[in-house]
């Protein structure tokens, strides 16, 4: 599984969604960085747990997927605005295309991709599904 982003793991059952954050200039980053952009060395980076919500901040109907994915199509994928301020690109499941707009809120869910036999770590894709009202 190469290219398995290896942010996401499972401690005690729980789903963690870790970024950082630059103690000088307050940008929350995720992925996580481990130098500030904008402050380079003046910058330090300390890890933050995220909420995992945010929003729809634009998104587009896959219809026509790569292989693979047909059996998902048409799908939506969305680059979501974290309420701490990143931007994360992520597909939008348990939808239907027409529910989503700009701004439809959304929070984190995560997918099992894979079990690293070794060390036992669990690797989860990041998703996103859309927050209802009666939730
Ligand atoms: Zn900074």
């Amino acid at each position: 599984m190469g290219g398995v982003p290896r942010f996401w793991r499972s401690i005690d059952n729980r789903y963690r969604l870790v970024g950082t954050r630059c103690e000088n200039c307050g940008e929350v980053y995720f992925p996580p960085r481990v130098v500030c952009p904008k402050c380079r060395r003046e910058g330090e980076m300390k890890e933050v747990e995220l909420s995992g919500r945010g929003e729809i901040y634009t998104y587009s109907v896959v219809r026509v997927p790569p292989e693979g994915f047909e059996e998902k199509a048409p799908y939506v994928v969305a680059i979501v605005k974290l309420e701490e301020g990143p931007l994360v690109t992520g597909m939008i499941v348990d939808c239907d295309p027409g529910e989503i707009d700009i701004g439809t809120p959304v929070e984190a869910t995560f997918r099992r991709v894979s079990e690293d036999g070794e060390d036992g770590v669990i690797y989860y894709s990041l998703e996103f599904r859309p927050v209802r009202r009666e939730e």
